[in-house]
């Protein structure tokens, strides 16, 4: 048959930069190259794994019956258990009638822009910033629109830049803390002033707190330091109860004065359309909530040896610089010869990327797919790996960028 069937622009236009470079990664290894990875912000691919108990519970689950559909909003006694630990954790009521359960945070948010976004409008977005939030307004013909965070500024919102960024089609201020990719975990100062922006300007504020148990210094949330203010704050079990594959996660509606009634009933609508989130999942989830923790303080033990590592050593490779995480799982690095533009050896960080795949066999992420505006000219390292693997790939990229044409004899 010669005729093609035309997709839609809006779906053709995606591009996801994590799995992206994959791709070329794949087909190395298929050549038997080994290729050290440190590209997937999926701490299970690496030296870590979901608790036991957890695990226990998930079985339990299926074999006690918890294998039909759950209410669209979440099985009940997991909202209540959500309700819990949210409100001991921002230190207010949380009403279980303002909670949904979705698969993923990243569900959740298609579903948010779902019911914020028409055509035309725009939200303000941290940029370099988690794909999806650039990605998925787009596919509501709406815009995305970064607000600076720069590596001299330890990667901190600049709040003059969102002030200024706002306009009559702004729905919504989003904020990622601690980041995903720079690892920046905010100050309350400019959490709170980022908060009153958003009220003065009656916009939403969203919240992205699944990195929230994964931070090295304290963590504060806008929801704890400004409640009237509207807001929805995502969190989840895919990074701090080290799930990511079982795809859970929830959103909390913070309601002041009933401002998110009709977004809250649009969003409910779509929760609906899509029946609910995996029910056996969201029983062991109750288990997870309920604890112990134990897994978190040897978790952040790990990624804050790691990261420091990380940073020492990338501070000490010619030609890079990179601020120090304070969280999360990632460090974002600066590739110096092309801080202003295009240089002899590669045109763009994502060519940067590819050289260093291909001549040292180390897999980053080009910064510009976080954000092609403030994203430019870095990537995006994990600082997951054990430490043996972390010092491979490092004193790999460190003989690229000392000497890049012995590394010719490298390639296979
Ligand atoms: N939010 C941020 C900031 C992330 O970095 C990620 C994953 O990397 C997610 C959400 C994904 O969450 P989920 O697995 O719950 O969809």
């Amino acid at each position: 048959m010669s005729f093609k069937m035309k997709a839609t622009r809006r779906a053709s236009s995606i591009e996801y930069a994590i799995r992206d470079v994959v791709i070329p990664a794949k087909a190395l290894e298929q050549k038997g190259v080994n290729v050290l990875k440190l590209n997937i912000g999926d701490p299970n691919a690496y030296d870590f794994d979901t608790p036991k108990h957890m695990k226990d519970a998930l079985y339990e689950a299926a074999n006690n019956g918890y294998n039909g559909y759950s209410p669209s909003e979440g099985d009940p006694d997991l909202l209540k258990a959500i309700a819990e630990a949210e409100g001991k954790k921002h230190n207010m009521r949380i009403d279980t009638g303002d909670i949904c359960v979705t698969t993923g945070v990243t569900e959740s948010l298609q579903m948010l822009f779902g019911a914020i976004l028409e055509p035309g409008d725009n939200v303000l977005v941290p940029g370099p910033g988690y794909p999806p939030y650039t990605g998925l307004p787009m596919l509501y013909d709406a815009a995305p629109v970064p607000y600076r965070t720069i590596e001299e500024e330890n990667w901190v919102p600049d709040v003059d830049d969102i002030r200024k960024k706002i306009n009559n089609r702004t729905t919504a201020i989003a904020v990622i803390n601690p980041n995903n990719p720079t690892g920046a975990v905010y100050p309350p100062k400019v959490l709170k002033e980022i908060a009153d922006i958003a009220a003065e300007n009656k916009l939403l504020l969203i919240s992205d707190e699944i990195y929230d148990g994964m931070s090295f210094t304290p963590f504060t949330s806008p929801l704890t330091l400004a409640k009237d203010v509207p807001m929805v704050v995502f969190n989840g079990f895919s990074k701090v109860y080290l799930a990511p594959g079982w795809r859970l996660g929830y959103t909390v509606f913070n309601n002041p004065d009933g401002f998110l009634d009709d977004v809250k009933k649009a969003y409910m609508n779509e929760a609906r359309l899509r029946i609910c989130a995996n029910t056996p999942v969201q029983r062991a989830a109750i288990a997870a909530l309920k604890g112990p923790h134990n897994h978190v303080p040897e978790t952040i033990r790990r990624l804050k040896e790691r990261a420091n590592y990380s940073y020492k050593r990338l501070n000490e490779i010619p030609g890079i610089s990179a601020a120090k995480p304070e969280g999360a799982f990632y460090i974002f690095p600066k590739i110096e010869a092309l801080s202003n533009g295009p240089c002899d050896r590669w045109k763009d960080d994502k060519e940067f990327v590819l050289d260093v795949l291909n001549r040292a066999h180390v897999l980053f992420v080009h910064g510009s797919g976080f954000c092609q505006t403030y994203g430019n000219g870095h990537f995006r390292a994990v600082i997951l790996p054990p430490m043996d693997t972390l010092e491979k790939a490092f004193d790999a990229l460190d003989a690229f960028m000392r000497n890049s044409e012995s590394m010719d004899n490298v390639i296979s």
